[in-house]
């Protein structure tokens, strides 16, 4: 078998003399170099750990200028690498050419079709606004400031997946730059082959995706939140979650979470500095029974808080509460089909901290899966990605340079200690920076891998596009 190296090309990669006003020339949208004012603003993104330096960035206006930028840098010999927020990075882009695509926010929504068309840059928020106008929504994940291409690129598992599945299988058509400055339309019947690949395994890989047309799904009102139960209870709610959410219909996405809230002020007060252990999710069908289905928790046990209730699907972003501003983030991932009672304990005592102990890991999510996240994973690139049952993601904040490594062995040792309970396979969008091309390989089968090198390798023969997953050692 063919295996794509994952190493950057060796041709020169510093633009020729010309270079750089030739860029600018040549493109509508803006071009910056390093020491340039706006560079560095062109290079951040929501991970503050990400500290690239690559040697030009272009921020395309429009499909045009992505054409002209990916031919430039095939002229020039450039690696390319492509930011839409910065939510999920990949390898560092130093001294490549980093896409920034956050000028392009386009979004419309067609009702009677019941698709989005979205543009590389946009985030999830206003497609959820729009096609919440129509009773429609999109299979966006755990926030709205995520970006929708970059999502979709790697799966996409959000609120509604146990129902219809991921964000990828949603995908109707991408228009893509190949990474010699090719602009082609992929769909099902127009290089089927690169579609497939694109639905889950095209995380900056495989082109520049400047547009994704995807299908929306009548949700409007659900049952959604979060119970919270004291930290101390972690072990015997984890059980029994693990018991009970394999039981569950479809119309119900939940996950269990570990959570050491941050003494920080923008952490509501009764929240903030304290652990809890959170039962959340979101039902999607008849309400009276998505209720019920809670409140057996209820009865089982009383919440400290309770936040389940009925909600608009717009305000889907309460159930996880994600951060919106940036931050030096780390996150780690596994799969596992079952929650025995040995991986639980591991869970508990490494992520709850010792009294007197500040937490080295914020929290740790396990989501139930299964449904039609298993169903898609025969059709799909990354079928070993998502065919587990449950989904751990581990994350951390780092808010000194100094802590980096020891969170960094914290969730490795997590991850050590849990290596006899997980499937092995990784879930690409919760795999950042490094770990992100050593690992992305065991989303794939093997089938699926040798199907994938051939198509990269047909398309980028130079492995120009290699910071975002790669595809073998
Ligand atoms: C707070 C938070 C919550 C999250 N919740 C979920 C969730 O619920 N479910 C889930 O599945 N994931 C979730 N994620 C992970 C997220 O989906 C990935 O990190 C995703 O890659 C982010 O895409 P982005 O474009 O926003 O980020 P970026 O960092 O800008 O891009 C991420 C990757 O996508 C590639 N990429 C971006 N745009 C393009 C493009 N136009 N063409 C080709 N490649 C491109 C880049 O190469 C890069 O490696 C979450 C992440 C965070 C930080």
């Amino acid at each position: 078998m063919t295996i794509q190296s994952t190493r950057p090309t060796n041709r020169a990669v510093r633009p020729r003399t010309d270079g750089p006003t030739e860029l600018a020339d040549r493109i509508a949208g803006d071009v910056y170099f390093p020491g340039e004012p706006g560079y560095d603003e062109a290079r951040a993104g929501f991970n503050l750990l990400t500290d690239h330096r690559p040697a030009v960035i272009a921020v395309p206006t429009n499909r045009h200028d992505v054409v002209e930028a990916v031919r430039f840098a095939a002229d020039e010999g450039l690696r390319v690498a492509i930011q839409a927020t910065g939510h999920g990075p990949g390898t560092p882009a130093h001294d490549a050419l980093l896409i920034n695509t956050s000028t392009m926010t386009d979004v419309t929504v067609d009702p009677v079709a019941r698709t989005a068309t979205v543009s590389a840059g946009a985030k999830w928020a206003p497609v959820l606004e729009l096609a919440q106008q129509h009773g429609l929504a999109p299979l966006l994940g755990s926030t709205t400031d995520v970006g929708v291409v970059g999502y979709t690129l790697g799966g996409g598992f959000g609120w509604l997946g146990r129902k219809y599945g991921l964000c990828s299988d949603a995908v109707r058509s991408f228009d893509l730059v190949t990474p010699d400055g090719n602009p082609l339309r992929v769909s099902a019947t127009s290089h089927p082959d690169i579609f497939w690949a694109l639905r889950g395994g095209g995380i900056g890989n495989l082109g520049v995706v400047t547009d994704i047309v995807i299908d929306l799904f009548p949700v409007s009102t659900v049952y959604a939140g979060n119970l919270f139960y004291p930290a101390e209870d972690a072990a015997e709610i984890m059980r029994r979650f693990a018991e009970w959410a394999p039981h569950q219909p479809d119309d119900l996405t939940s996950a269990i979470s570990l959570m050491n809230f941050p003494p920080l002020d923008i952490v509501p007060e009764p929240l903030r500095g304290k652990s809890f252990t959170l039962v959340r999710g979101c039902w999607s069908g008849d309400l009276t029974v998505g209720a019920e289905i809670i409140d057996e928790w209820r009865r089982w046990k009383t919440p400290e808080i309770d936040m389940w209730a009925e909600m608009p699907f717009t305000a889907a972003d309460a159930i996880s509460m994600d951060p919106t501003d940036p931050m030096p983030a780390m996150v780690t991932t596994e799969w596992m089909n079952d929650l025995p009672d040995a991986a639980i304990d591991i869970l508990v005592d490494r992520v709850l901290p010792a009294p007197g102990t500040l937490p080295l890991i914020l929290f740790a999510e396990i989501r139930h899966a299964g449904a039609a996240v298993a169903r898609g994973a025969s059709a799909a690139p990354n079928d070993r990605g998502r065919e587990g049952t449950f989904l751990l993601e581990l994350g951390s904040v780092v808010p000194d340079p100094h802590v980096g490594l020891a969170v960094e062995s914290a969730q490795r040792l997590t991850r050590q200690a849990l290596a006899p309970y997980v499937t092995g396979a990784a879930y690409l969008n919760f795999l950042e920076g490094d770990e992100k091309a050593a690992r992305s390989a065991s989303a794939f089968s093997q089938t699926n891998l040798r199907r994938l090198n051939a198509i990269k390798s047909a398309l980028d023969p130079e492995n120009r596009f290699c910071h975002g997953v790669a595809f073998g050692h």
